[in-house]
């Protein structure tokens, strides 16, 4: 049983890399110091090789349905009842939100999750499953609801929709108080609020690479499986995607005032998250999920019986080399 559980917990993490495709600039590319190989990627730089091992490698010739058809088992475990979190990791530019969202040609995990949760909920006769859907955005420690309806008073919103608290029950249960919950009856529903949700998350920002790299942003489908039975019960679980705020390491880049501070928060709560990850691969004891909202968030979602899969993404750049091995030595930290 002990060593089932230990073995459990291990398989409960699983660690990918995706690295990015060359985009067009016209240049020439001569050396290419990032390679991959199926559970591997070797990083070049200044006459070293350095190895990083995955469980995962996806190079510039996957697709978004190559990267969908590893993820997809996953959600099948949300669905069975585990609590799940797919995090993309990765320094500004590096294909997080490609990943995620993608486009409308080459829609990403989170509208194909959203796809599949519905046929296979659809495929499932002995009970009867439902979701609902909430999006929020983590800025600078604060927590801010993207599917809030439309406050009458700005000064409102300030107050009431941009600071939510986040309390854990006596059952280990997170809730965020006041975070809108919407049902979403079909696939249509989901994707028409999702579409809000980001369009809401855009507005507040000069541009959508801005918002996403110095804030979080977590979308939680929740899963009710309404059991056959007269007396059975509800059982609930969650399925998060996050698109995780750029890691490039702030002070290297020379910036300051508000951007310094920024991406100070966002290097603190994934170095919290990286923490967190650690210590429930070592089985230690404490596990510090009160380091940052990002963690107190995704507290019922990371430990215990819940499974999270990290999707490490890598500039395939000679140029990104050392956020390139920032970010996958990262990764080796939370496999
Ligand atoms: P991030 O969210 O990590 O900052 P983006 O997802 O915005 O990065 O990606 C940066 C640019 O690269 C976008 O224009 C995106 O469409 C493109 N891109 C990223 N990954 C890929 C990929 N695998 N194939 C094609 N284009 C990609
Ligand atoms: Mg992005």
């Amino acid at each position: 049983e002990a060593l089932n559980k230990i073995l459990d917990i291990k398989g409960c993490i699983r660690v990918f890399c995706r690295v990015r495709s060359f985009l067009v600039t016209g240049r020439r590319v001569i050396h290419e110091p990032v390679l991959t190989e199926l559970e591997k990627v070797v990083v070049r730089s200044g006459g070293s090789k350095k190895e990083f091992g995955f469980d995962k490698v996806f190079n510039q010739a996957a697709s978004q349905e190559d990267v969908f058809v590893e993820v997809e088992p996953i959600l099948r475990s949300a669905l069975d009842g585990h609590n799940v979190c797919v995090l993309a990791y990765g320094q500004t530019g590096t294909g997080k939100t490609f990943t995620m969202d993608g486009t409308s040609d080459q829609p990403g995990i989170v509208p194909r999750a959203l796809e599949e949760l519905f046929r296979q909920a659809a495929l499932d006769n002995s009970s009867s499953v439902t979701f609902s859907m909430s999006m929020l955005e983590v800025y600078m420690g604060s927590v801010r609801d993207l599917l809030a309806p439309k406050p009458v008073f700005k000064a409102y919103e300030a107050a009431t929709r941009c600071n939510l608290n986040i309390q854990t029950d006596a059952k280990g249960t997170v809730e965020i108080e006041g975070l809108t919950e919407v049902q979403i009856p079909d696939f249509t529903k989901a994707r028409w609020w999702y579409n809000k949700g980001r369009r809401v998350r855009s507005t507040s920002w000069t541009n959508v690479n801005e918002a996403s790299s110095r804030s979080h942003c977590l979308m939680r489908i929740t899963i009710f499986r309404h059991g056959d039975a007269l007396e059975a019960k509800t059982e609930v679980s969650k399925l998060w995607m996050v698109d995780l705020g750029g890691s490039e390491r702030v002070l290297k880049t020379g910036a300051t005032g508000q951007t310094l501070d920024e991406g100070r928060a966002i290097n603190l709560s994934l170095s919290a998250l990286a923490d967190v990850i650690a210590a429930l691969r070592r089985k230690r004891g404490h596990v510090p999920y009160r380091n940052s909202k990002l963690t107190q968030i995704l507290r019922d979602s990371l430990g215990d019986g819940s499974k999270v899969l990290m999707l490490v993404h890598a500039s395939p750049c000679e140029e990104d080399v050392g956020e390139t091995i920032c970010s996958l030595s990262f990764a080796k930290r939370a496999r």
